[in-house]
C-alpha cells in the first residue's frame, strides 16, 4: 500500500447538502487542519470537498518533520504551536497520538553554513526555542549512525517531531471533524464560484450547488486555477519535491534524531525501521496543473530517481548507511511556493468570502495543525491571535510580478529552502 492509498471509509459520503456555513476546497493538509478548526469552533455547517478521495495528494507524500528552528519569528511562533498541538492530539481531537519525539540535529560542513547555523541557532533561542551546540561525541550518541568527522557545527534541537505516516494526521483530523459534524464530500470537484456585489454565494461543484458565504481555497497545486474561479489571485507556483524510504537497516530505532545538512539541503530520519531521505536540489522542477490535461494528480508527478542520487551521494560520508541501501519507496508531489517563500493564508483582496491558504513552500504538513487553527480564528473573530498580516494575500496585491518573475522568484524560493537570505 502507498502513500495515500489508506482506507478512507470513515468519510461521510453521499451526503446531500445544498447550505453551508463554509466550504472548504481541498482536503489535504491545509484544508483538513481548516475543517476541523472551523468546525471545533462551532460553525455547525462546515463541508470539505476534494475532487479526488481525501487526503491523498501532496500530504500523505510528506516526510512528516516538524521543525522548531525557523527563519523569522512569526514562523518559529506556529511552528511551536504546530508541534504542542501534536503533543497534545489526544487531547484535542480524541485521536490517538502520533508524534515521535526524535529531536533533531542542524548539521553545517561548511564555514558560510557553520556561521548560517549559529545566527539561526542564536536567533532560536531568543525566540525561546531549545537549541545547543553539540560536539562530535554526542552527535554519535544520539545518531550512532553518522560519521561526524569533517562536521564543522551541531546543533541539538530536542523538541523537533516526526509522523511517522503523514496520511494518519489527516485522517485524524477528517475523524475528528466529522464527530463534530464536518462534512467530508470526497471525489467532489469545485468548478465555479458563484459571485453576488463582490461576495462569494455559492460554490458551484461537480454534484451541485452548495450557497455559502465563506470558502477556503486550499487546494494545494490547484490552488491558483481555483482562484481563477473567484477572480482572485493567488500567486502559488507549485514545485516538485521527492524522497524515499530505505529497506529496513540493521540498528534503526524511531528515536533516532531528524537530520538535516544545511549545505546541501538533505534530510533525513528513521522510517518503518530504515531511512527516510529527501532534499532541496537547486535546479528544481516548477509543475502546474493547469497545464495538464484534466484528470492530473500527484501520481502523474514525474519522478527522478537521479536527483536523489545526487542527494544520497552528497550525505553518503557522514551517513555511510545510506550507500547502496536498498529504496522501498520513491515518492514525490508538488510543493506550492510563494515569491516570498512565505505561505499565503488569510483573506483575500477581490472578493469578501474568500479565503486562502497556501503558498506551503515546503512546509504545509508541519504547519497545518497551527495555520488551520488560525484561520479559524481569523474567519470567526475577525483576527487570527498569532498576526498573520505578513503572510495575507494582500500583500501581493500592490506589486503584482509578471509570470516569468514569478517562476523565477518561486523557483529561488525552493533552492534556498534551508538559507533564506
Ligand atoms: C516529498 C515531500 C516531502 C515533504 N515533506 C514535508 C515535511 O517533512 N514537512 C512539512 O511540513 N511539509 C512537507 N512537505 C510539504 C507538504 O506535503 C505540503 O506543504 C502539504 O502537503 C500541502 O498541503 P495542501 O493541503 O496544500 O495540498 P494537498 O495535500 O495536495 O491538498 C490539496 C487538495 O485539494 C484538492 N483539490 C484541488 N482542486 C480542487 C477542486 N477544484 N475541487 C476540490 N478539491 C480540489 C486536491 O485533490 C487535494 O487533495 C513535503 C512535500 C513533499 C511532496
Amino acid at each position: 500500500m502507498r502513500a495515500g492509498e489508506e482506507d478512507l471509509e470513515f468519510v461521510s459520503q453521499d451526503k446531500q447538502i445544498s447550505e453551508a456555513d463554509v466550504v472548504v476546497i481541498g482536503a489535504g493538509a491545509f484544508g483538513v487542519s481548516a475543517a476541523f478548526h472551523l468546525a471545533q469552533s462551532g460553525l455547525r455547517r462546515v463541508v470539505l470537498a476534494d475532487r479526488f478521495a481525501p487526503g491523498t495528494q501532496s500530504s500523505p507524500r510528506a516526510a512528516g518533520l516538524f521543525k522548531n528552528v525557523q527563519g523569522d519569528e512569526t514562523r518559529t511562533r506556529l511552528a511551536r504551536l504546530s508541534i504542542g498541538k501534536m503533543l497534545n492530539l489526544e487531547a484535542e481531537t480524541g485521536q490517538p497520538s502520533l508524534a515521535v519525539r526524535s529531536g533533531s540535529l542542524m548539521l553545517a560542513r561548511t564555514p558560510e553554513h557553520a556561521a548560517f547555523a549559529k545566527r539561526e541557532a542564536a536567533l532560536a533561542q531568543q525566540w525561546g526555542i531549545e537549541v545547543e551546540r553539540v560536539d562530535a561525541a554526542t552527535v554519535r550518541r544520539l545518531m550512532p549512525l553518522i560519521e561526524p568527522a569533517g562536521l564543522l557545527a551541531a546543533y541539538h534541537i530536542p523538541g523537533d517531531i516526526y509522523i511517522e505516516e503523514p496520511v494518519t494526521l489527516l485522517q485524524a483530523y477528517m475523524k475528528a471533524g466529522e464527530r463534530l459534524g464536518l462534512i467530508i464530500l470526497p471525489h467532489t470537484t469545485i468548478i465555479g464560484i458563484e459571485i453576488n456585489r463582490g461576495a462569494v454565494r455559492a460554490v458551484l461543484t461537480s454534484q451541485g450547488r452548495i450557497e455559502t458565504p465563506v470558502v477556503v481555497d486550499a487546494a494545494g497545486a490547484w490552488a491558483r486555477a481555483v482562484g481563477e474561479q473567484a477572480r482572485a489571485r493567488v500567486p502559488v507556483v507549485p514545485v516538485r519535491h521527492q524522497l524515499y524510504i530505505t529497506e529496513p537497516i540493521a540498528g534503526i530505532e524511531a528515536h533516532y534524531p531528524i537530520v538535516r545538512f544545511i549545505d546541501t539541503a538533505v534530510y533525513l530520519r528513521p522510517a518503518r525501521k530504515g531511512l527516510l531521505l529527501g532534499g532541496f536540489e537547486s535546479d528544481p522542477l516548477p509543475l502546474d496543473p493547469r497545464t495538464r490535461p484534466e484528470g492530473f494528480s500527484m501520481d502523474d508527478v514525474p519522478l527522478d530517481v537521479a536527483v536523489l542520487d545526487q542527494h544520497t551521494a552528497s550525505v553518503a560520508r557522514h551517513v555511510p548507511v545510506v550507500q547502496g541501501a536498498a529504496i522501498n519507496e520513491h515518492r514525490g508531489g508538488l510543493f506550492t511556493m510563494t515569491s516570498d517563500g512565505r505561505f499565503l493564508v488569510g483573506p483575500t483582496p477581490e472578493l469578501r468570502g474568500f479565503w486562502v491558504l497556501t503558498g506551503c513552500n515546503g512546509s504545509g504538513f508541519s504547519f497545518a495543525p497551527a495555520l488551520g487553527q488560525m484561520l479559524a480564528e481569523w474567519v470567526m473573530n475577525g483576527a487570527p491571535s498569532i498576526d498573520l498580516a505578513s503572510l495575507a494575500p494582500a500583500r501581493f496585491a500592490i506589486v503584482p510580478l509578471d509570470e516569468d518573475q514569478l517562476r523565477a522568484a518561486c523557483v529561488w524560493q525552493y533552492g534556498h529552502y534551508y538559507d533564506l537570505a
